[in-house]
């Protein structure tokens, strides 16, 4: 036998906030364990989370109804209602949730909760611990989890959902990157909580690359929306050392944008909102103005707080503040140089009001899933999905696991994993090789170049030619150098490179599908949002080993746009 075999009632992929969540949910009297590709509570895009956690309604006229209807705008209408009525009926229990495991936010002198306005919001719900939201949640997290004294397995890269003879999930496979062994965990339910697939454009943290939405697809469940990447409109452009995203509490604060001129350039696409419209808004404009040759000097915009008090910015951004001054730039007197860049996949695996998926015994939470956000999420709505829907997907894990025996993972799937990963090893470099690090370049520099902020048919056409050039006549060729088994990071890229092409192709295949504009997805061809022909979801699925995709009309159960006169008079993507 060349793998070892653990067991566990429940396993969670992930270590992020959906699955410390999902964790903490499942029941004291099963066995939970969670396996993450990195570090435990410290290595996905929760503990990067700067800016908030949108749960607090403290505007008296505020709710969770006005939420629902925010995120419903903010989405186009393709969201699963059903999902977000759960996401803002669950948000009163999260900062006394936190605070009791020891995560704090800012409050005032008189201990009122303090709150920030993200775009798209109407009202200032957003908690916050200074930009350093994500760590102290996480902080919090996984203090509990050590509390509740749940196993975990760091450095464990899950590869493959394993099925029983009938089709239910049996279990997963890992491979465990310090020693390069092979694991399968037998399991009664599994957790998927790997995040989105961001990573398959030059995002900024580039910890999200699509394992779980392409395992799930493999697994037999439906992936949806993947069309809608959403750019984060401020990322850190100049000068390059400063990397990451330039949180939107920096809009949510006050912060302008300006463009070469010195106007505020937001007053000719949304003059309402300004720099708090909603991300897919404005970074299509900052690219407009780019277009427009009037953009900042390094082919960026402007962004400046410099029009607040210091004091002020120092206190309510710390982390920016900081992070500037390291390169010798003081944003309290002069503007920075952002542009927008790849931050969320709005789209993902299609799950049910209990975080289930289609396949028996497979459940999912937080950003690795669909139908919360729709075509384009609000800023600081990730947090509050990945606390509810983590919560939910771990109970209702743990129900199942209640329910059943252990079954036998199939062998064959084992076999196939095992062959997959040692043919890697055993190939040799020769002399049409090429490396990992190439192929991945090219590949998020193709999706953003044509599968970006501003598309059109024939660059979406182009792309996917080249994934499929990628596939067939590149890939084979990709061949390891680095043939050590401790830590061998290089063979991690190599066994990302199918999730990445897959969904590259099926999202630049929705983009196309999609003759319109709607949230995230801007086609220059299609300007226009088309309720009448797409409130649909474009849903992938297997059939006979296939892979499958139809569009789905979006169930309208508690709003439509015509509830909102403006917006559905309104042809703009947005409105
Ligand atoms: C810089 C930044 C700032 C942000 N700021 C905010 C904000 O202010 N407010 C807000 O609401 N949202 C924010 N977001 C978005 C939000 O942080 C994420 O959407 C959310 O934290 C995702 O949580 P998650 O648990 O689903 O995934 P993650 O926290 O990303 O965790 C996923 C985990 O899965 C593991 N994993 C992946 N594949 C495998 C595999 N095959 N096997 C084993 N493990 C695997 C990864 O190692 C990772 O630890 C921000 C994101 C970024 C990057």
């Amino acid at each position: 036998m060349d793998y070892k075999e653990i067991k566990a009632d429940v396993v969670i992929i992930g270590g992020g906030g959906a699955a410390l969540s999902a964790a903490i949910n499942v029941g004291k009297d099963l066995d939970t364990l969670i396996l993450d590709k990195g570090q435990v509570g410290k290595s996905g895009c929760s503990p990067n989370a700067h800016g908030g956690l949108a749960v607090h309604y403290k505007d008296p006229n505020d709710g969770p109804e006005i939420h629902f209807e925010d995120t419903l705008l903010s989405g186009g209408f393709l969201n699963n209602q059903d999902l977000v009525r759960i996401l803002v009926q669950n948000t009163s229990e999260i900062v006394p949730m936190l605070e009791r495991y020891g995560a704090l936010f800012d409050r005032d002198e008189q201990g009122n909760l303090l709150v920030r306005r993200f775009g798209g919001h109407r009202y200032a719900r957003s908690v916050f611990c200074g930009d350093e939201t994500g760590h102290e949640m996480m902080n919090g997290l996984r203090r509990e989890v050590y509390r509740l004294g749940i196993r975990y397995i760091d450095e464990a890269f899950v590869t493959r959902l394993l099925h029983d003879e009938n089709g239910e999930i049996a279990g997963v496979f890992f491979y465990y990157l310090p020693i390069g062994e092979f694991y399968v965990v037998k399991s009664k339910s599994v957790v998927l909580a790997t995040a989105d697939a961001a990573g398959l454009w030059p995002a900024a943290s580039e910890r999200q690359r699509g394992d779980g939405i392409y395992m799930a697809l493999m697994a037999g469940a439906e992936i949806a929306d993947i069309e809608f990447i959403q750019y984060h409109p401020t990322h850190a452009w100049w000068p390059p050392g400063v990397r990451g995203s330039v949180s939107e509490a920096f809009r949510g604060e006050g912060g302008w944008l300006l463009n070469s001129k010195g106007e505020r350039f937001m007053k000719r696409y949304d003059p309402e909102n300004m720099e708090l419209a909603t991300r897919d808004k404005v970074s299509v404009s900052i690219m407009m103005e780019i277009r427009a040759g009037r953009g900042a000097p390094h082919g960026g915009i402007f962004a400046s707080v410099t029009h607040l008090p210091a004091k002020y910015v120092k206190k309510r951004l710390p982390v920016i503040y900081q992070k500037y001054k390291n390169f010798g730039i003081d944003i309290t007197k002069e503007p920075i140089e952002v542009r927008p860049r790849p931050h969320y996949l709005c789209g993902g695996v299609v799950i049910d009001e209990n975080a289930a998926t289609k396949v028996p015994g497979l459940f999912a939470g937080g950003a690795v899933t669909a139908g919360v956000h729709g075509a384009n999420r609000l800023g600081s709505n990730a947090l509050t999905d990945i606390l509810v829907f983590g919560k939910i997907a771990g109970k209702n894990a743990g129900e199942f696991a209640r329910s059943r025996e252990y079954h036998s993972p199939n062998k064959n799937e084992i076999e196939r994993e095992i062959k997959r990963i040692k043919e890697i090893f055993d190939k040799p470099w020769g002399k049409d090789s090429i490396s990992i690090g190439k192929v991945r370049r090219e590949l998020i520099e193709l999706m953003d170049k044509d599968v970006g902020v501003i598309r059109n048919e024939s660059g979406l056409k182009d792309a996917i030619e080249k994934l499929n050039y990628i596939k067939h006549e590149i890939s084979p060729r990709v061949t390891l150098r680095d043939k050590s088994k401790t830590f061998n990071f290089e063979v991690k890229d190599i066994l990302e490179l199918p999730f990445r092409i897959e969904l590259g192709i099926a999202s630049a295949t929705a983009a196309l599908m999609r003759k319109e504009s709607r949230g995230t997805h801007f086609r220059e061809d299609y300007p226009h949002r088309d309720d009448e022909n797409w409130l649909k979801n474009i849903v992938f699925f297997l059939k006979d080993g296939e892979l499958k995709v139809e569009t789905r009309e979006v169930e309208l159960k508690y709003k439509k746009p015509t509830d909102f006169p403006e917006y559905a008079k309104s042809r703009s993507p947005w409105h």
